[in-house]
Parts: structure tokens; C-alpha cells; sequence
């Protein structure tokens, strides 16, 4: 078994070879689902079963979790498929990365490209059925999540992994007050009492930064403004002092201003904690300044990794060149209309051959519509591109000219 070269950036180069994740799998890698064949509802039952990861190891309950050398999550070769009556949907194929203490991770990318379905498979919520884990392995602390049973995993959740939910504004239960909410925590995780439950919970909402705590430790949500219930969720998710915080679109119903708030109160947080944080997005503008490294992915693979700052200065995969351009720039007209990626991403169930992106793509040639979907390489010492065309000289020249193009200064100072 070849080993995983690891950049030094912590991201998988190319494809991770052959996984360990064969041992609990079994023999259906090879077998009708993952074959390509689309319709399950003619593959042999067995085979549809065996084919899904499920966990069986127990841990003991005094366990502890160490990172080692600072790593706390390494995911590899992740795959994700939904089955369902009109065919199999793989939402994940393959995606691998790393996540250290204090570091934070953007995964960028359009509504539909599986970054909802990545931090599900995490946390170990994906929807069962119609959504399976198929391949890959979740490792926390050295420990494959994805081998542990419901029991081991359910300690995990919440205390060591923590993760604000998407629709986080209607998560919180109208009928009961929201110190009560975030006080549950520590009743039900900490076997703490009413009274030190709700003393805790006070201290989480200071420390959220909500005014007036102690008053207002009684309202009711709709008595806070959508910013105020958003901080309520991140002191509910930040409650049991979890290692890794997954932020799932934290601040898209939100207006700008409050938007720059949640994010440098999520920066604050895992300043004094140390924690990792994965910070989910479809918009590069706000992760800009708070990320360390940015994945993007489309249709279900990451496209690009690297650090932030060469991803602003010189994308190199056509789509993240397209998503940059459609932010507003220095040089930008009054008025003007931004360059938008043309076309919409590709339909789950019907793929295109070649790489995902060649229908949208303005630099496609043959070889994108023909040879199967690209993996990721090296194309600076830290970053990564997928992309059959990301040395030829269109590309590069392409990346050079966002390299040079004028900035704001926001961008500027992420570049620097
Ligand atoms: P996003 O990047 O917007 O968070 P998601 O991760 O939510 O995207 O979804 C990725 C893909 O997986 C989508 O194309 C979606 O159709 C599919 N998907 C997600 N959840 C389900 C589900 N419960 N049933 C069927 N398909 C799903
Ligand atoms: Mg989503």
C-alpha cells in the first residue's frame, strides 16, 4: 500500500491511494455501486448494504482525545452517495484535508457543491437513508470517526466536534427562554444543577458578547435580533468546550455589518480556545480575512486548496479564477456589470464525462471533455489545483492577470 504524500500545507497531493478504509468496507469498492452503475435498485441487496460505513468500535468511556503534533482532523478520500428512486447522487467523491488546533479553514464553494454534506459526514448526521458514507475515513485525534458505533460517536458530537447549523435561526425552540436553551447543555452534558446551569449559561452569553446577560438570560428568541440568536448558537455550540467548530453558512441570513461582527467573534473564540475552526461558505468576501486556508469545491471534489493569501493573489483553477472575478475590484466601472461563471453546476445525476467544470469552462479543450475527472497536483509549494489545463499557459497567463489586477485594500491586506 503506497503511503499519502501530505503537502506541507497539510492537504492530500493528487489521489490518496489506496485507503486502509478497505478493511471495513469489505469487498464493495469494486462492486456494482461504485462501478458506475446509477440505478441501485437493480444491485444485489447485499451489496447495497455492505457498501455503507458502519461503525462498530466502542471506546471506553474515559477515553481521551489528544491531538497529535497539533493535528485534530484529517479527512481522507471522503465519499458521499444519496440513493434514491432516480438514481445515485454522489455528492462526495474522494475529498481529503487537514485541520490543525487554532487553524482556520474556508471550504468554499456554490449552493449544491456538497459542503453541507462534507460537515454532515463529520459530525455523523448524514440523512440514512437516502445518504451513505461509501469510502474514506473521518480521523479525529488519530481515531476514524467513521468506525465507531453510535454510542463512541454521540461523545463525540457536541463535545468534541461542534457544528452551527445553516438554518441556526430557527434551531432555537420558540417556548422556552434562551438561557434555558444554552443552560440544557450543561444539565444534560455536565449533570450540572438549575442554578449552576444558568450561572454557566450567563457567563457563556458575556463571553458571546451579548448585552445585558444577566437580564436577558430569560427572553424569549424572538426577543433577539437575528445577530443576538446567532451568538446564542455559537454559545450553544461552543458550550462543552468543543476541540473543532464547524460553522455551517454561519452569518448568510445576516446583513453585512452583523455578518463582520459573527465572524470576528468566531475569530475571538477560537483565539482564546485554540479550537479549529471550519468555516463553510459560498462567499469568498467574508472568509477572506479570518481564514487561514481555503478548499474549493465543485460537485462534490475540492478544486483548489492552498493558503488564503495565494488563492486571492493567483487562483489557479479556472473556477476559482470565475469566482474571484466576480468580486468587485479596484478597477471595476461604476455600475458595471462583474463577470459571472456562466452556466449552472452540473446535475448529480448526470454528470458530464471529463471534469465536472469543462460545460462552464472557458479554457475546455478535449482532453477536459474526455479524460475523466482531474485530481488535484502541486502548482505552487503550498497549493493545489484539480485541472487538466492548470500549467498551460492560458491558465497560468489568466492567474497572472488576477495576480496583477488592482485590489481593494481588504484584498490587499489578506494578499500581504
Ligand atoms: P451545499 O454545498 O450547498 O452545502 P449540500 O452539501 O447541501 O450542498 O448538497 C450537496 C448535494 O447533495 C446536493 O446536490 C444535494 O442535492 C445532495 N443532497 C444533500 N442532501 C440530500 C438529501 N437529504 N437527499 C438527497 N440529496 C441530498
Ligand atoms: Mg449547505
Amino acid at each position: 500500500m503506497s503511503s499519502t504524500p501530505i503537502d506541507p500545507a497539510g492537504f492530500v497531493a493528487g489521489h490518496p491511494g489506496p485507503l486502509d478504509a478497505a478493511e471495513h468496507i469489505g469487498p464493495v469498492a469494486g462492486a456494482a455501486v461504485t462501478a458506475g452503475a446509477l440505478d441501485t435498485a437493480t444491485a444485489p441487496r447485499q451489496a447495497r448494504r455492505r457498501s455503507w460505513i458502519k461503525g462498530t468500535v466502542v471506546l471506553p468511556s474515559d477515553h481521551v482525545w489528544k491531538p497529535q503534533d497539533g493535528r485534530l482532523l484529517e479527512v481522507r478520500d471522503l465519499a458521499v452517495e444519496f440513493r434514491m428512486r432516480e438514481g445515485v447522487a454522489r455528492a462526495i467523491n474522494g475529498v481529503s484535508f487537514n485541520l490543525d488546533q487554532g487553524e482556520t479553514l474556508a471550504i468554499l464553494g456554490e449552493s449544491g457543491s456538497g459542503k453541507s454534506v462534507t460537515a454532515q459526514a463529520i459530525m455523523g448526521i448524514l440523512d440514512t437513508p437516502p445518504g451513505y458514507v461509501t469510502a474514506g475515513q473521518v480521523r479525529y485525534c488519530g481515531t476514524d470517526l467513521l468506525t465507531l458505533a453510535e454510542k463512541s460517536r454521540q461523545k463525540v458530537r457536541g463535545a468534541q466536534i461542534a457544528m452551527i447549523f445553516q438554518d441556526a435561526l430557527s434551531a432555537l425552540n420558540p417556548v422556552f427562554s434562551v438561557g434555558y436553551q444554552i443552560a440544557e447543555m450543561f444539565r444534560v452534558h455536565r449533570g450540572m444543577n438549575r442554578h449552576d446551569a444558568e450561572a454557566a449559561a450567563i457567563r457563556l452569553m458575556e463571553r458571546v458578547h451579548i448585552p445585558g446577560a444577566k437580564v436577558r438570560v430569560k427572553a424569549y428568541p424572538h426577543q433577539f435580533s437575528g445577530g443576538m440568536r446567532q451568538r446564542i448558537m455559537i454559545a450553544m455550540a461552543i458550550a462543552l468546550n468543543p476541540a473543532i467548530l464547524i460553522a455551517d453558512e454561519p452569518t448568510t441570513a445576516l446583513d453585512v455589518t452583523v455578518q463582520a461582527q459573527i465572524m470576528d467573534l468566531l475569530k475571538e473564540l477560537q483565539h482564546e480556545s485554540g479550537m479549529g475552526l471550519i468555516l463553510i461558505t459560498h462567499d469568498l468576501g467574508v472568509v477572506a480575512d479570518v481564514a487561514d486556508r481555503i478548499a474549493v469545491m465543485y460537485a462534490g471534489r475540492l478544486v483548489e486548496t492552498a493558503p488564503v493569501g495565494p488563492v486571492y493573489a493567483a487562483p489557479r483553477h479556472p473556477y476559482t479564477q470565475g469566482l474571484l472575478e466576480s468580486v468587485p475590484r479596484l478597477d471595476t466601472k461604476r455600475g458595471g456589470i462583474l463577470p459571472a461563471i456562466g452556466g449552472l453546476p452540473p446535475n448529480l445525476l448526470s454528470m458530464p464525462a471529463g471534469c465536472p467544470f469543462n460545460p462552464r469552462c472557458r479554457y475546455a479543450i478535449e482532453v477536459c471533455r474526455t479524460g475523466g475527472p482531474p485530481e488535484l497536483e502541486a502548482v505552487t509549494d503550498t497549493g493545489y489545483a484539480a485541472c487538466w489545463r492548470v500549467n498551460d499557459q492560458e491558465v497560468v497567463a489568466a492567474s497572472d492577470r488576477i495576480a496583477t489586477a488592482p485590489r481593494d485594500e481588504a484584498t490587499l491586506e489578506v494578499i500581504a
